[in-house]
């Protein structure tokens, strides 16, 4: 393709809309987003954190996607065969829970009405189009996935690597099945893992009860009390405890209350002082009773469970607190984590009272068929009524939600599958300690071995319909020998023993099996399937074709690294680690990269339920893809999160309108510029949803679109510059010195860059890139070289090097602004298809091919660079004082530099450059230099520069500005001053320190000398 445009006709701004399509299309049709496996080059493998079918793309996922197709191009245009792996996941829980909720509303059925084929048929049209949608807007970015290999972690083969996967560990005894305490979410009717669930404080209750003791003897109480915020859960109750020893636990508890009053500061002694008073009343007037109902507890006594009439046992066990309530505690281990693990201890049964969809079953005797919240009201007016409710006291309690379905949790006891972690977990762990995987920044290692040194089971079945079906058969009836029979001669089906229902388990590793497969008994298939991660998990050697032995295995696996945000390093990075050392016996991944996370202005995570979410696809509309890019890798640091102000942008005038927590939740909001309403995403009454929508927007992003403005103003200049252009060499005796710095410089800034992205700067490659390409290319070289491209005697070398450095700069921007660099890259093919200093060479057809530039140590100069560094400071003072006194552009400066010999040195050859370039004229340089009468004074880096405002000042004006500067730098000096008297400091800090400070003292007082002589000088000329 080639844009058929003249130089002269290049437009004046750069069309990002028709530019991206245009390219991307080129891009993807020449098929340089391919990679096939070549071992005569070495590869750099990514694969893509898949994003969820359901969604869409968010402003984490062009940060992220950003991220990993900077270094993709990178890599690319280093030679290497580089291979992003692209793909979606299908999200179990979420997406099902999506289609269900959507099936509800606009239909009224639930799934059960639909059936489990007719459901997942259903979602998998919802994935068609979303997915479309997802790789679509990944395309948008510019995303330069291998589209040809894309996955989904339910497609043939990726369920087939989690078939091998199930089987491998049933067959090496890491998976089993057995009865657990879950987070279960009655909306969704499936076990959701911790890290599903949040918390929330709510307002509730303390009910205390009485169960009445069976039989009291002579000088035994009749009842025991026991508090709860969930008295209906009594009715799943199968003890109550006491601590075996409350003397010794009063103890402790009056130990620690000691210990807190001595570190307690004056303020808190009180409330700790009046803690330990009521602890020692509590051990005059409780303890007698706890340490009586201990030896009922230990001879065996019961209790009558009201409502229900169950006798249950008193136990004495730990878990009771003798310093809290009545030091008594109900045991109901179906419905709390806590009680589960009391059961274990003691033996005790565990009564499940809840069917799965929340109501309560036989278990519960007269409440069966209520709601838990029914219930309670039932229970709490039927205790009242027989006696047995002492009192209830307000409470603010903590209450599990599902992050799915945002219902209360329920801790449920069900049959569920885990993997065991103790082996496995370990490997992970090694690989990291070991080095083997790298985590960057190096500080999140420390959660990721943590989380794994736990060595929790995971739980891997979920009651879904959309997913993964456990490839498991239940044979009740059959005994081993009838197995072994049926399945003579395979070692794809191997079986194991389930300890808690008494039946055979089938594990098939590839065909499904039939009902009858073993003759003379039913076979049933398990239900449930497997949780979303535990496919995830695979990603890296699923997408790569185990487990054959592919030679995309061979060749891209291990890859080189996965770009990730830290929310999932616990439930993905840590679990592709102990897959792949499981199923390949190596690692997945060199390095992981954790990239920081987007907040807005006020801290808080971007969300669209918060409506502080900026959409990635308007800042596209509106400035581009390059515009997004650029401005995320600039913000993305190792140290921070990168913190976005938002605004709303007022759709009839594009004021920007400050978001507020209060804001950001209203339907409508006034604009305060134009004074009209419009509509946020909570529109919803027909009023508010006929005005025009306010997007979401930040300023943040101007800093992309003002330096892609800039850099396609500067690429205009250099390209209309170069009519007439010969391609030839360059000898160094021939360059000017501009041309020797900006070729110093380019070479650096390319080191610098490599560097940065090589260790994940991405932040400080994007503004190296920026300083260099604005500061220096855009602000002075195209400057510097105008004068020179009007002579015919030195416009060739002036073009060559411009057209040189220029498809430099091009090519170091292009992995963080594809389209706009591609876009001047073709132009520039037009006007200097072939170019080089040295060594000519024809453009590539395309810059996504070019070659990564190479630094040129020969070119680097460190004395012209600090010649230009200085330079640039004091032409930009030079600069300022013009604008600041109003000197009109054609009205030459007079200035004099009073420096060292040095920078006498550096800075007198540049004499011309300021005439050019300033419209000024130097006077005089040196250290004897001394101001005139009415001037100018300003410092920098150890040069005062004095402009001569005989025919200019406002003297007035400029007595003001300095004493106001004399103000602040007598601020400065006083809080130096103090600081370094400071006796603490002093003594504290470091000597180089204290050194440093001091010098800083000395330099003020220097200046607050020379602001004052100023000001007396301009005071004399007054008067
Ligand atoms: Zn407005």
């Amino acid at each position: 393709m080639t844009t058929e445009l003249a130089a002269n006709e290049l437009p004046k701004q750069y069309d990002h809309q028709s530019a991206e399509g245009r390219w991307y299309t080129f891009w993807k049709d020449r098929g340089y987003f391919h990679s096939e496996p070549d071992p005569k080059r070495k590869p750099f493998t990514i694969v893509i954190p898949p994003p969820n079918v359901t969604g869409a793309l968010h402003l984490g996922h062009a940060l992220n996607n950003t991220l990993q197709d900077v270094l993709i191009r990178w890599r690319r245009m280093q030679g290497y065969n580089a291979l992003w792996m692209p793909g979606t996941d299908h999200a179990g829980i979420a997406t099902q829970a999506v289609v269900e909720r959507r099936l509800f509303e606009e239909e009224k059925k639930t799934r059960h009405d639909l059936g489990r084929e007719a459901l997942v048929a259903r979602i998998w049209d919802w994935k068609k189009e979303y997915e479309t949608r997802i790789l679509g807007q990944l395309a948008q970015l510019g995303c330069s996935c291998d589209w040809e290999r894309t996955r989904f972690t339910l497609d043939l083969q990726c369920a087939r690597a989690v078939r091998h996967t199930f089987f491998g560990l049933f067959k090496a005894n890491e998976i089993y099945r057995g009865k657990r305490l879950v987070n279960w979410d009655t909306f969704l009717q499936t076990a959701v893992s911790d890290d599903e669930v949040f918390h929330e404080t709510v307002a509730g209750h303390f009910w205390h009860l009485r169960y009445p003791i069976i039989d009291p003897q002579p000088g035994e109480p009749q009842f025991v009390s026991i508090a709860t915020t969930r008295p209906e859960t009594m009715l799943g109750d199968t003890a109550v405890a006491v601590h075996p020893d409350p003397a010794k636990a009063l103890d402790k508890a009056e130990a620690d209350l000691k210990q807190k009053l001595a570190d307690a500061g004056e303020k808190d002694k009180p409330a700790v002082q009046a803690q330990l008073d009521e602890l020692a009343e509590r051990r005059r007037t409780l303890l007698p009773h706890l340490e009586k109902l201990r030896d009922m507890a230990r001879a065996g006594r019961k209790v009558k469970l009201p409502l229900v009439d169950r006798e249950i046992p008193l136990v004495a066990d730990e878990w009771a607190k003798p310093e809290l309530g009545s030091g008594c505690v109900k045991i109901t281990p179906a419905h709390d984590p806590n009680d589960y693990e009391v059961a274990k201890r003691q033996n005790l049964p565990m009564v499940n009272i809840l069917n799965p969809e929340g109501t309560l079953n036989a278990n519960a005797g007269p409440y069966q068929g209520l709601k838990m919240l029914p219930a309670r009201e039932r229970v709490v007016a039927d205790l009242e009524a027989q006696g047995l409710l002492e009192q209830v006291e307000d409470r603010e309690i903590e209450l599990a939600h599902s992050d799915r379905s945002k219902t209360p949790i329920e801790p449920y006891l069900a049959d569920q599958w885990f993997v065991r972690m103790t082996d496995l977990a370990q490997s992970a762990m090694d690989a990291v300690t070991d080095g083997r995987v790298q985590i960057v920044p190096a500080r999140y290692a420390r959660g990721y071995l943590d989380w794994l040194g736990e060595k929790r089971d995971w739980p891997v079945s979920r009651q879904l319909w959309w997913g993964h079906r456990i490839p498991i058969w239940y044979a009740p009836t059959a005994s081993e020998a009838d197995l072994k029979k049926a399945f003579a001669g395979r070692n794809d089906v191997v079986w194991a023993r389930d300890p808690e229902q008494d039946q055979w388990l089938i594990c098939a590793e590839e065909v499904d099996l039939a009902e009858d497969a073993v003759p003379g008994h039913k076979i049933r298939q398990e239900v449930d399937v497997l949780d979303t991660w535990f496919s995830s998990a695979l990603w890296p050697h699923s997408t790569l074709g185990w487990p054959d032995q592919t030679p995309e295995l061979k060749y891209y696996y291990p890859t080189n690294v996965l770009i990730t945000s830290r929310d999932i390093i616990t439930l993905w990075v840590a679990r592709m680690v102990l897959t792949g050392l499981f199923n390949v016996g190596d690692v997945p991944f060199r390095d992981v990269y954790i990239h920081p996370k987007i907040l807005d202005g006020f801290g808080e995570g971007m969300s669209k339920s918060k409506g502080n979410g900026v959409d990635p696809l308007d800042v596209i509309e509106k400035f581009g893809a390059d515009s997004l890019r650029f401005s995320l890798a600039y913000l993305t640091t190792e140290t921070q999160d990168v913190r976005m102000p938002v605004e709303f942008e007022c759709p009839h005038c594009q004021a920007l309108v400050e978001q507020t927590k209060k804001n950001r939740v209203q339907p409508r909001i006034e604009c305060k510029k134009c004074g009209q309403p419009f509509a946020t995403q909570w529109a919803s009454k027909p009023a508010d949803v006929a005005l025009k929508r306010g997007a979401v927007v930040s300023e943040r992003f101007e800093l992309g679109r003002n330096f892609c403005n800039k850099l396609w103003n500067a690429s205009r200049f250099a390209l209309m510059n170069l009519e007439g252009y010969t391609p030839g060499a360059v000898t160094d005796a021939e360059l000017a010195v501009e041309d020797r710095w900006i070729l110093s410089r380019l070479s650096t800034v390319t080191d610098q860059v490599t560097q940065a992205l090589a260790t994940y700067r991405y932040g400080d490659a994007a503004r190296l890139l920026y300083d260099f390409a604005w500061n220096e290319f855009c602000s002075f070289y195209v400057e510097m070289v105008k004068g020179r491209l009007q002579d015919a005697a030195t416009r060739p070398t002036a073009q060559r090097v411009l057209a040189s450095t220029l498809d430099a700069l091009l090519r170091l921007l292009h992995p963080l602004i594809p389209f706009i660099t591609e876009e001047v890259w073709q132009l520039l093919g037009q006007a200097a298809p072939e170019r080089g200093l040295g060594q000519l060479e024809p453009a590539t057809e395309s810059i996504m091919i070019a070659a990564w530039p190479l630094a040129d140590a020969a070119r680097q100069d460190a004395e012209i660079e600090a010649r230009f560094a200085h330079f640039q400071e004091v032409l930009k003072v030079l600069r300022e004082v013009r604008s600041r006194q109003n000197i009109p552009p054609k009205s030459p400066l007079k200035f004099s530099v009073k420096c060292d010999p040095a920078a006498v040195a550096l800075l007198k050859p540049m004499e011309p450059y300021f005439a050019s370039m300033a419209g000024a004229e130097a006077t005089a340089w040196g250290p004897q230099v001394q101001p005139p009468a009415t001037s100018s004074s300003d410092v920098v880096s150890g040069c005062e520069v004095f402009v001569d405002l005989a025919d200019y000042v406002d003297v007035a004006a400029e007595i003001t500005r300095k004493t106001k500067e004399l103000a602040k730098l007598a601020g400065a000096v006083a809080g130096k001053e103090k600081q370094l008297s400071n006796a603490n400091f002093v003594e504290r800090a470091p000597a180089e320190v204290i050194d440093k400070e001091r010098a800083a003292l000395a330099q003020l007082r220097e200046l607050q000398a020379s602001t004052e002589a100023a000001i007396k000088s301009l005071e004399a000329t007054k008067e």
